[in-house]
């Protein structure tokens, strides 16, 4: 039967210890046992079910673990202090000295610089490819290979990658498909398609409030017990634990995350489509333009569209800057980095989220300096935005009065 994550969602019932509809938040870090051989037992995984300690879980932590679990269809989930928290536990985990990594060449800024400046250090290299391009990537596979990692839609270019056919290429050479899901959450199911680990940031879309850090991992009972092992989990020993309050507060949001990435997605797709009938150069998967569209229709559940990011290429960072700046004045949105939230967001991606990728690197896969990255908000009214961002973009010398449509609502 094909995976219904938001309906698992909805069907969650965690209920309070005096019979609340939300559940009770354990405000302790540490717990008592009846006797001492109760402890002890826990301590050696002899005894399940009892908390000991709270870098180990907490009721909280063990609650959002679980809806996270079941939005990835996975058998289990571990919440962490953060995206990155999850994402270098995760690789630190699979990866010993000597091992190596295929990663997609468009990712995340500071996981670019975990595998490329980071875990060489502990004796993991990675090779860089161009995750569209299926006989690169298995041309970068060797002997020492772990892992394959990549972004449902990548950071900032917008590239889908074909989660189906990297796991044909993962099973065949024995590696884990590890896929980041940050950009992507509803609208595609990574495990469906094949991949057996899943990661998200839940700063971004989850929590969708800007207002907290966390990060998760999906995978198998046996990856994520291994991650929690007292004596060799990266997750245990790295301490990056997602603290209770935080994780009782994220697990409220998620539950409107269906509704939210419908609204980021139709929002955003209207906007494409404007900026393309106004000959600019946007990319949004959700385009017939767009090079990953086929692929992002074959893979993703299509009630929840292709989600709320878009770029827009405007040639120069003086034009981008002022542009964006614009922007802000006009209450479009924000100029800052992340995404997700109910306001647009908006960042020239080359010299913020992705500055840890040096500029020659950045040329050769297509990141232009004058590219701003939008993640575009809930607006309720997106014809208003339109008009909004036209006047900014006249203003600013890159739409000339002729060109100008009026968006009638
Ligand atoms: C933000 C982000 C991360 C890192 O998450 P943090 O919560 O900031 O540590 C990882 N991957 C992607 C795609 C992101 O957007």
């Amino acid at each position: 039967m094909k995976h219904k994550p938001a309906n698992q969602i909805q069907d969650l019932q965690f209920f309070g210890e005096f019979g609340g509809v939300n559940p009770s938040i354990s405000d302790s870090s540490t717990y008592t046992f009846m006797n001492a051989k109760a402890m002890m037992d826990t301590f050696t995984g002899e005894q399940a079910g009892c908390y000991l300690y709270s870098r180990h879980s907490s009721p909280s932590t063990q609650y959002l673990s679980e809806a996270l679990a079941k939005l990835e269809n996975t058998e289990a989930a571990q919440v962490f202090a953060s995206g990155m928290g999850a994402i270098s536990s995760t690789l630190m985990q699979l990866c010993k000295k000597e091992n190596h990594i295929v990663s997609s060449r468009t990712i995340y800024g500071g996981t670019y610089a975990f595998m490329k400046h980071f875990l060489p250090e502990f004796g993991v290299e990675t090779s860089f490819v161009d995750i569209t391009n299926i006989q690169a990537v298995e041309a970068a596979i060797t002997s020492q290979t772990k892992v394959l990692y990549c972004e449902t839609l990548s950071n900032p270019l917008l590239e889908v990658a074909d989660i189906k056919a990297l796991s044909k290429l993962a099973k065949q050479y024995h590696l884990s498909l590890v896929v980041d899901n940050t950009f992507t959450p509803l609208c595609i199911s990574p495990t469906q398609q094949g991949a057996d680990i899943v990661i998200h940031s839940l700063t971004k879309f989850i929590n969708g409030s800007s207002d907290a850090v966390g990060g998760a991992v999906c995978g198998s009972s046996e990856f994520i017990e291994s991650l929690k092992d007292v004596n060799h989990g990266a997750g245990m020993l790295l301490g990056q634990t997602m603290d209770t309050l935080r994780a009782a507060s994220i697990l409220k949001n998620l539950r409107t995350l269906p509704i939210r990435m419908q609204k980021h997605s139709a929002n955003a797709l209207y906007l494409a489509g404007f900026f393309e009938s106004l000959g600019l150069q946007c990319a949004y998967p959700g385009l017939q333009s767009h090079k990953g569209n086929q692929t992002f229709q074959n893979i993703g559940n299509a009630e929840f569209g292709c989600s709320g990011l878009l770029t827009l290429d405007l040639g120069s960072i003086e034009k981008a800057t002022q542009f964006m700046e614009l922007m802000q004045y006009e209450n479009v949105g924000y100029l800052a980095v992340s995404l997700g939230f109910y306001k647009t967001l908006f960042t020239a991606s080359g010299s913020s989220t992705s500055s840890e990728i040096p500029e020659d690197e950045q040329k050769e896969m297509g990141l232009s300096e004058g590219l701003v990255r939008f993640s575009i908000g809930l607006d309720h009214d997106i014809k208003r935005t339109a008009n909004k961002i036209q006047k900014c973009l006249v203003a600013c010398g890159i739409l000339n009065n002729k060109t100008q449509i009026e968006v009638t609502a």
